[in-house]
């Protein structure tokens, strides 16, 4: 079990890193020059890249990164230029000693890919702390197939987003709802977080399934919530979740 290390990138993502062999493997590495510094800090080649979908904020950095290491095994969707190991769904990445299975998750985009290891995974932009990506390419119904197949992972699987939002997730997640007391607790948490410049991420699934309203749009709880937002009964479930979305993207604190 690698240990893995966010390195901040623009304004709040992480790339993750690991040792991977004799060198590093760093997931989504949109900006180059963090990642490099870091690197020249420690010492280490960069022997590996996964791509979780093809936004400029999570593959920015992949030309100069290849020039740097220019055996670096490269993997994603096929569509990425500069992808040597083009992977999809049911596809097995072997990283040395670490196995990792490719999960297809289409919704924030319709190539994205999460990547699964023995109890964690990097869950790019499909699922956040606290929150979910936004439906820039796919469907409701997709993302929520995509949300469900992620909530059948062990409760003790560490979820490793490409984004630091979860304060402003955890806002919209009490407004959803106000009485959930994981929700109050992990605001706190993720207020003290900010304050002191500290990551949030990892999480536990277990923690988002109490608190994530994009895990729970089958409970009552979150049913009510969206009924009353669309001024009509919603049904649980996928409905309730389109609501959710919809209602999340115009969501002022
Ligand atoms: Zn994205």
């Amino acid at each position: 079990m690698p240990e893995i290390q966010p390195i901040k990138a623009f304004n709040d993502n992480y790339i993750w890193v690991f040792q991977s062999g004799n060198g590093i493997c760093a997931v989504d590495p949109g900006d180059p020059r963090p990642l490099l510094a870091w690197l020249a800090e420690k010492r280490q080649p960069l022997t590996a890249i996964l791509l979780t979908h093809h936004h400029p904020d999570h593959i920015g950095g992949l030309a100069r990164l290849r020039e740097h290491f220019p055996e670096v095994q490269v993997y994603g969707p096929a569509s990425i230029a500069g992808v040597t190991h083009p992977v999809r769904e049911g596809g097995q990445i072997s990283l040395g000693e670490l196995a990792l299975d490719v999960i297809a998750t289409p919704g924030h985009t319709l190539d994205h890919l999460i990547y699964l290891g023995p109890d964690f995974a990097f869950t790019g932009d499909t699922l956040f702390a606290a929150g979910c990506g936004r439906l820039f390419e796919g469907t409701p119904a997709m993302m929520y197939q995509s949300l469900s197949r992620l909530a059948g992972l062990p409760d003790t699987t560490r979820l490793y987003p490409a984004h630091e939002y979860t304060l402003a997730n955890l806002y919209f997640a009490q407004a959803c709802e106000p009485d959930n007391r994981t929700i109050k607790d992990r605001l706190v948490w993720a207020q003290q977080c900010m304050e002191s410049s500290t990551p949030t991420l990892p999480v536990l699934l277990s923690a988002e399934k109490a608190s994530n309203p994009f895990l729970r749009a089958s409970l009552p709880t979150l049913v009510a919530a969206a009924s009353s937002r669309a001024g009509h009964a919603v049904k649980p479930g996928l409905e309730t979740f389109t609501i959710l979305r919809q209602w999340k993207n115009e969501f002022v604190r």
